[in-house]
């Protein structure tokens, strides 16, 4: 996996002051996008062990409240399967931190769902086809996770006065909540 960026200080993209990723990498090439470089599974750096300890040291100190991993996009199979020993890694050493995670699929269709990838569900028409972004990591990525901002960049949906959101039909949700009740419940922050 390669990434971009790491902001060390983030107050953007999710609530108090955060560490930011960064990961290169998405299929979805949303009309509008506003990070169309990391579309490039090989753009920006290696992401090492180095890496890792970088973003760990980044995540001590006390007024730093949790870690935001975005992109690209991190639930791309191959990407899920990089992340994940950072994610357990962040849960074991700061479990009083929070993990957010963006994601273009939909957490309740395509990370939930095994669909076979570019398979379409018989759902109403949407702009792109479902595809399953589910890997066999991706169970336990979202048991590690606190909230998930899902759906892809819609720029006739943008909204500058969103909070921790590009577009209004991306949604915030609680994650541990959402597979407790077994349906999408919104992060109520
Ligand atoms: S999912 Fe995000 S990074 Fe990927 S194309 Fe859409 S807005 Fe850009």
């Amino acid at each position: 996996m390669n990434y971009g960026e790491i902001k060390k200080v983030d107050i953007a993209n999710g609530p108090g002051v955060r560490v930011s990723l960064f990961v290169s990498g998405c299929t979805h090439h949303c009309p509008g996008c506003f990070n169309a470089d990391t579309w490039d599974f090989g753009f920006g750096k290696e992401y090492t062990a180095g890496t890792q300890e970088e973003i760990l040291e980044a995540l001590s100190p006390p007024h730093i409240a949790g870690l935001t991993v975005l992109g690209g996009e991190p639930f791309e199979p191959d990407n899920q399967r990089e992340l994940l020993p950072l994610i357990r890694e962040v849960r074991s050493r700061f479990p009083e931190k929070s993990v957010w995670m963006y994601s273009g699929y939909l957490f309740d269709r395509e990370i939930l769902s095994t669909l076979p990838a570019g398979e379409v569900l018989p759902e109403p028409p949407v702009w792109v086809p479902y595809r399953s972004a589910h890997c066999e990591v991706t169970d336990e990525l979202l048991s590690l996770i606190d909230v998930l901002v899902d759906g892809k960049f819609i720029a006739a949906e943008k909204d500058l006065s969103l909070r921790f959101r590009g577009s209004r039909n991306q949604r915030l949700i609680d994650v541990q909540a959402s597979l407790s009740a077994g349906t999408v419940t919104l992060w109520q922050g």
